[in-house]
């Protein structure tokens, strides 16, 4: 039986991964994209997916309640996996209140419009929407900073202590989503993924902006002493994270994703600096494009996450280090670029 799952934001970085991820694994889901098409959003993202039957996209926003209801009753929507947001930092720094607006409102209206979609229904019904889960899908800066102590990690237990609007806004969007399982029994899941990388992702983003700007012979914008630290996860590990917990992991439960492997932002731009040097020679190293800029507000300083209960319990595994997954990534942009 053919099942229709929504999936929210899939025009974005990751959501774009996922779906033709999802679609080739499965042959029994037809995947219902929303997506608004903000800035971040990009349908070039999708066209491998346009001609596959199982793939409809919907222009529109996840705080229009009609429209969220209208695509539940139209397509008998029976899953959830919920990517879109305003995601960058920064802009989120400049100006919280779409953050505000889409990370919480919107995640509100839709897991209100699917409670009252698989929950208020005569019992008969009830059984078919039983199994209907709601993924959300957040992120570890809702944990706040760590120190720079290699033992101190993210786990699921760590409390939540949000520093950025981004981030405030993702953990506020968690407590929603936490709410609707504590008090209606809902069915949901969330996963807080540390940084990733790899194909697709908007050029406002740092390795993205690495590449970019080397390529182009300009100053590479490193923040403060560059020795802040993120945990870095290749995009596919992360889609096959989400799958893994999606179909297996436990109701009322949060998982942490993250790949062990922490970078400073210097090592990360120092490596790509060293694989264009090899694959893209020019007669001064491209190291010698990086330039410190006055570094963001609040910018934490470390992230890193203990994977350990999706490890041990769901058996998940990132496939790809750092060192691995950055050169598929640079293939990829040296392809964009035509390079
Ligand atoms: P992105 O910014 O690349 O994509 C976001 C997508 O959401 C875009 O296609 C945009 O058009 C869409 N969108 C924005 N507002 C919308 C609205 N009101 N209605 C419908 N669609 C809307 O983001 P991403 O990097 O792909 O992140 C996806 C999710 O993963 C986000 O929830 C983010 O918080 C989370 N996350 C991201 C990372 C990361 O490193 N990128 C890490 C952990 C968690």
């Amino acid at each position: 039986m053919m099942k229709s799952i929504l999936l929210t934001g899939t025009a974005g970085f990751i959501g774009s991964n996922f779906v033709p991820y999802f679609l080739e694994k499965y042959s029994d889901y037809k995947l219902i994209n929303l997506d608004l098409l903000t800035y971040a959003g990009n349908l070039e993202n999708l066209k491998e997916c346009v001609d596959n039957p199982r793939y409809k996209f919907i222009k529109g926003d996840i705080c229009n309640r009609e429209l969220v209801e209208f695509i539940f009753n139209e397509y008998d929507i029976e899953g959830v996996i919920h990517f879109a947001a305003e995601s960058h930092v920064d802009n989120s720094i400049k100006n919280p209140g779409v953050f505000i607006e889409t990370n919480v409102n919107g995640t509100f209206t839709l897991i209100d419009v699917a409670y009252k979609y698989w929950m208020e229904k005569p019992f008969t019904y009830k059984e078919k929407y039983k199994k209907c889960r709601f993924h959300h899908i957040s992120t570890d800066e809702v944990y706040g900073t760590l120190s720079d102590d290699p033992k101190d990690l993210f786990t699921e237990e760590t409390p939540y202590a949000p520093n950025s609007p981004y981030s405030a806004s993702k953990a506020s969007s968690d407590m929603v989503v936490r709410s609707y399982q504590e008090t209606y029994g809902l069915n949901t899941v969330i996963t807080n993924c540390s940084n990733n990388y790899g194909p697709k992702q908007h050029d406002e983003k740092l390795i993205p902006t690495i590449i970019r700007k080397a390529l182009a012979n300009e100053a590479i914008p490193i923040y403060g002493d560059g020795k802040n630290i993120r945990d870095w996860l290749y995009v596919l590990d992360h889609c096959k994270g989400i799958d893994r917990v999606y179909h297996t992991g436990k109701e009322a439960n949060v998982y942490n994703i993250g790949g062990r492997n922490e970078r400073t932002n210097l090592q990360i731009v120092d490596r790509i600096c060293t694989i264009l040097d090899e694959r893209v020679p020019k007669e001064k190293s491209y190291k010698e494009l990086i330039t410190f800029v006055e570094d963001r507000a609040g910018h934490d300083r470390r992230y890193a996450i203990d994977a350990t209960k999706l490890e041990n319990e769901l058996g998940w595994k990132a496939d790809e280090n750092f060192d691995t997954g950055i050169v598929l990534t640079i293939d990829w942009y040296l392809e964009k670029y035509a390079i």
